[in-house]
């Protein structure tokens, strides 16, 4: 059966969701999924007024799992190849240019606005795009790291740059700060966003008033900023 998209009026903001209806199950259930979207799934049978029962009364798991799950990211399409494509870098753009040739040793540098990459065959692009991308970002991100750290007034034990499928950034309880390499991708002020997101974390481990209190200190306009990555997470472009 085809999903429906609904909404529950529950006073202040009403919850999207999508609902698919399946002779298959026997009970309802709700899943949120990364980006924060709400999936209900229900009996063919079930009464609409039944299901907004079921949604009310778990409204505040649903809530609390958004605020988590919507900084979380959707699976990032495949990286863009041929000669002459933009590759979106801090807020600007990087053309592409693919060298191929069969002796050549596989390297990807930037040239000024355009991103050289060297390579034997196509199906080599992707990777020497993407670890040219996180070398950039090991750069970039230390550099921002060690502004913020002076503000913020506590440094990482160390940082790290990943590939993380889910998240921009993470604090673990050491005090390791890992940076999703894909950042790179969005402007200077959403990296920083996320970067001092995470150097707050040093000083409130949870997402409290205080916590939020703090990263205004640093970054005033954090709202905008919060809700540019979310936009940018939706349309990433790898
Ligand atoms: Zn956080």
């Amino acid at each position: 059966m085809p999903l429906q998209r609904l909404y529950l009026d529950c006073g202040g903001a009403p919850l999207d969701y999508l609902l698919r209806l399946s002779t298959r199950r026997s009970t309802i259930c709700v899943q949120v999924l990364p980006g924060g979207e709400v999936r209900v799934a229900a009996p063919a049978a079930a009464a609409p007024a039944e299901i907004e029962v079921f949604l009310g009364r778990h409204l505040s798991w649903i809530r609390s799992k958004q605020e988590v799950l919507r900084d979380r990211l959707p699976p990032a399409p495949a990286v863009p190849s041929g000669d002459g494509t933009a590759l979106p870098l801090l807020g600007r753009a990087l053309v592409l240019r693919e060298r191929l040739a069969p002796g050549a040793r596989p390297a990807a540098a930037r040239e000024g606005t355009e991103l050289i990459v060297r390579a034997q065959t196509a199906a080599q692009i992707p990777a020497l795009v993407v670890g040219w991308y996180r070398e950039a970002a090991r750069h970039h991100v230390s550099t921002r790291v060690s502004h913020f750290a002076a503000r913020v007034g506590r440094s990482p034990s160390r940082l790290t740059i990943r590939s993380q499928k889910t998240r921009w950034g993470s604090c673990s309880g050491r005090g390791t700060i890992s940076i999703n390499w894909r950042l790179m991708q969005a402007s200077g002020e959403i990296l920083d966003y996320v970067v001092v997101h995470e150097l707050c974390h040093l000083v409130h481990r949870d997402h409290s008033a205080r916590f939020w209190r703090e990263v205004a200190r640093i970054l005033p306009d954090y709202r905008r900023l919060r809700a540019e990555l979310r936009s940018f997470g939706r349309n990433l472009a790898f």
